[in-house]
């Protein structure tokens, strides 16, 4: 089999209503890149990565000389080809080798005829648990409905999502408003779900004084663990020294460099491992077996995700003994999904894993049209900056955030 042709679209998908996090927003919508890459058999494999736009589709098609006429069986070469670890110093294309890698293995399912967790060593579960991914959100400017910012808004949102997807484990995503106030809606959903499990992320945005004081107030809680409070190893390190959590990181340990020196001067006790930030599938089932050996724990970690790549983490989740957590997606968060069948389901706060072959999931050609119109039509949007606060920008750690008092509901459209 040999690579004949590699595609990329990008496409906007609506969310339910804009999701804020400490450096800005999801402005309504996801950006997201779609690949496919054709072969002399017919075959069409996909890949996908967070994203778009000109520069995106520009950068997979400079990679058309390193591609065509490549067998997607030989993964090792390819990562070589792409992604070696010095050139990248220069090239950074981690995240365009794992789009390939998703469509190369994709590719060998289909043509072997097995689903891509067979081509991992097997599954070891069904399906995948999820935690509910709680954000802050402004309303929807159309509707003006979907608003969390209150105690109130928080806990009804939380009872919605876990009555129609079952989610047993709730994570929090932080950094927007004082910490007073998140601790408050933190300590409220840890009142409201005694049974569950909880997790807090506020990207780093706190020093370590006021992360240390926001983990000493929840120490009490059912944490699963304590994610990015503060920024840096040291900081980190410095947290892990006072507080009786398990520290998390989806943004200090994303390479196996990183994952060394927090193995030979521990600063994070669970790794989140994200199949586009570590360059594959592959990648993160190497790494979760180092944070096994070393007795790290690990999750899955989202960085916003169509069915594609939803495909990849549940392969992923599948095959890892040692997934003791439930994973995070922002999936439910769509209104829509790009592949044949539409979005896929949670029963009971999990996800199956896809059992067709490659990665089990099938493009929807009408509606990746339709969202790659939408894209047209509306363009990128600013991911660090907030619609409702023009001209802010924080600092890290933050010192200036929003008021939660304030219930406006900012314009959506480009800045
Ligand atoms: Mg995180």
């Amino acid at each position: 089999m040999k690579i004949t042709d590699i595609r990329a679209t990008t496409v906007t998908v609506p969310l339910e209503a804009p999701l804020r996090h400490s450096n800005g927003a999801h402005w309504g919508r996801f950006v997201r890149t779609v690949l496919e890459v054709e072969t002399d058999e017919g075959l069409i494999g996909l890949g996908e990565m967070g994203g778009g736009g000109a520069g995106a589709e520009l950068a997979f098609a400079g990679l058309k000389p390193y591609l065509l006429g490549q067998d997607p069986f030989a993964l090792n070469r390819l990562r070589y080809a792409i992604c070696n670890p010095t050139a990248s110093l220069y090239n950074n294309r981690v995240q365009l080798h794992a789009a390939i890698e998703f469509a190369c293995l994709d590719l060998v399912g289909q043509k072997l005829g097995v689903p891509v967790h067979q081509l991992l060593g097997g599954k070891l579960r069904d399906a995948v648990g999820f935690a509910s991914y709680l954000f802050f959100r402004y309303a929807d400017p159309k509707t003006g409905a979907g608003e969390v910012r209150t105690v109130e808004q928080l806990l009804a949102h939380a009872r919605e999502l876990k009555r129609a997807h079952g989610f047993t484990a709730h994570k929090l995503k932080a950094g927007v408003f004082p910490p007073d106030h998140e601790l408050a809606c933190y300590r409220a959903l840890a009142a409201a779900f005694p049974e569950d499990t909880l997790r807090y992320d506020p990207n780093a945005a706190l020093s370590v004084e006021q992360a240390l004081r926001f983990g000493q107030a929840i120490a009490d809680l059912r944490n699963d663990y304590f994610e990015d409070p503060t920024w840096g190893l040291a900081g980190m390190r410095r947290l892990r020294e006072k507080l009786p959590i398990p520290l998390a990181t989806n943004t200090i340990v994303i390479d196996f460099e990183q994952l060394a020196t927090n193995i030979r001067d521990p600063a994070v006790d669970v790794i989140l491992l994200d199949t586009t930030f570590w360059g594959g599938i592959r990648a993160c089932v190497r790494a979760a077996q180092i944070c096994e050996t070393f007795g790290l724990g690990i999750a899955v970690h989202s960085s916003g995700e169509l069915g594609i790549q939803l495909a990849t983490m549940l392969h992923l989740g599948a095959v890892l003994p040692n997934l003791t957590f439930t994973a995070d997606a922002h999936y439910h968060h769509l209104a829509d999904d790009i592949i044949e069948g539409g979005k896929m389901i949670y029963r009971e706060g999990r996800i199956a894993v896809p059992e067709g072959p490659g990665l089990g999931v099938r493009l929807d050609r009408d509606k990746l049209a339709t969202y790659a119109e939408l894209y047209r039509s509306l363009g990128s949007y600013p991911y660090d900056r907030d619609p409702g606060r023009p001209g802010w920008f924080p600092l890290l750690p933050n010192t200036d955030f929003a008021d939660p008092r304030s219930a406006a509901t900012p314009s959506l459209d480009p800045p």
